[in-house]
């Protein structure tokens, strides 16, 4: 029985897969309707000419553009695509050009590639101070150290991607425009996730995890009064030369979740993941690192004490071999937060009670 009612159309409109998918953070399920259409340009591609295609494509990608500027809360001609949402964060440290010298604020649950890409460029980086135990950002701490002290801009992952903490992105972006401090948000495991229209000045993120759209397709947004100075041209250029077809299959996904109503998707899957939350505490040594009515379907466990990264990595490959896709997070991934891998459990709206059970039960076998 699906954990929520929108999970018989979700799953409907896909293929049947050969497992249980629990790997939404990684790479979500597209569509039937999104394989088409990307498959469908690609046989353009080759009738027409690459370009005469993508000119006849003209309409379809303007509607797609404007389906996910809209989910973003920008205007289509704010949005730029590059090939990954790394791509579109590395695009945007190259066009903002700061000083070696810059300091950038970031939240406990930060990325670990993007403080690569902060620290290869000799930028400083300062944790945000938190809140709870779960790693939120105190924003009245932050209101706080803003009147003694300015990054260059403070750069949050709305979710990150060990840990379903939801960072509270609109007020953190209220207090730092008091300031005058520029806010950029990565929404790879936000956006077709939680709510993302935040008022950032920068936002990026990518197609194929929540979204369900394909690989091989990122984008950012800068708005037009952003207090970190980009050009939007400057990081678009090249972008014509780029994956089209992903583009197109983006922008059918976007359509489809916009058409299930946004809204209520989100909710949706805060409900799925607080069901699993409250079905996985306390089984077999494993615990739950958010809280559990979190507002996100990104579930993450610590292991058992004593175990170490491989023996995360073996009980990923024995629920993968019984059927459940899951991904054994390293600590890498949040190196701010976390000091051993974690499990980490990402269904979609077609999550199921019996998926749930078999978890369980799998789980319960590989704990103390
Ligand atoms: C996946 C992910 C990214 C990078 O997205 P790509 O499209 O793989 O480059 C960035 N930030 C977070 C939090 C992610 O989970």
């Amino acid at each position: 029985m699906f954990l929520s009612e929108l999970g018989s159309g979700w799953h409907d409109a896909r293929i049947k897969p050969d497992i249980v998918h629990l790997d939404s953070a990684s790479a979500g399920r597209s569509s039937n309707a999104v394989i088409e259409a990307i498959s469908g340009q690609l046989w353009e591609e080759s009738k027409r000419g690459s370009y005469a295609a993508m000119a006849a494509a003209e309409e379809d990608l303007a509607h797609g553009s404007r389906e996910l500027a809209g989910l973003i809360g920008h205007q289509p001609d704010e949005l730029v695509y590059r090939d990954t949402g790394r791509a579109a964060l590395r695009a945007l440290l190259g066009v903002a050009n700061l000083p070696m010298s810059s300091t950038i604020w970031v939240a406990r649950n930060e990325f670990g590639p993007n403080l690569v890409e902060f620290e290869r460029r000799g930028y400083a980086v300062h944790t945000l101070p938190q809140v709870d135990v779960y790693g939120h950002v105190d924003t009245d701490a932050l209101e706080n150290m803003l009147q003694f002290e300015q990054p260059e801009f403070i750069h949050v992952c709305q979710i990150g991607s060990a840990s379903g903490v939801v960072q509270p992105v609109a007020e953190i972006v209220r207090v730092a425009h008091a300031a005058d401090v520029p806010v950029v948000v990565d929404m790879a495991q936000s956006v077709g996730h939680v709510p993302t229209v935040t008022g950032a000045d920068v936002v990026y993120g990518t197609s194929r995890k929540w979204l369900t759209g394909p690989r091989g397709v990122g984008f950012a947004a800068v708005r037009p009064d952003s207090r970190l100075h980009v050009d939007i041209a400057d990081m678009a250029a090249g972008a014509s030369s780029g994956f089209i077809a992903g583009r197109l299959g983006l922008g059918v996904a976007v359509a489809e979740l916009v058409g299930m109503d946004p809204a209520g998707v989100f909710d949706e899957l805060a409900a799925i993941g607080r069901a699993m939350r409250e079905r996985l505490t306390g089984i077999a040594g494993w615990e739950v690192l958010e809280p559990v009515d979190e507002p996100s379907a990104l579930i993450t466990l610590a292991p058992p004490p004593g175990f170490e990264a491989a023996d995360v990595d073996a009980v990923a490959v024995h629920l993968r071999e019984a059927g459940l896709l899951v991904t054994a997070g390293g600590a890498e991934r949040a190196p701010l937060m976390l000091t051993n891998s974690v499990l980490r459990l990402s269904p979609h709206l077609d999550a199921t009670r019996e998926d749930l059970d078999r978890l369980a039960a799998e789980l319960r076998t590989t704990g103390c």
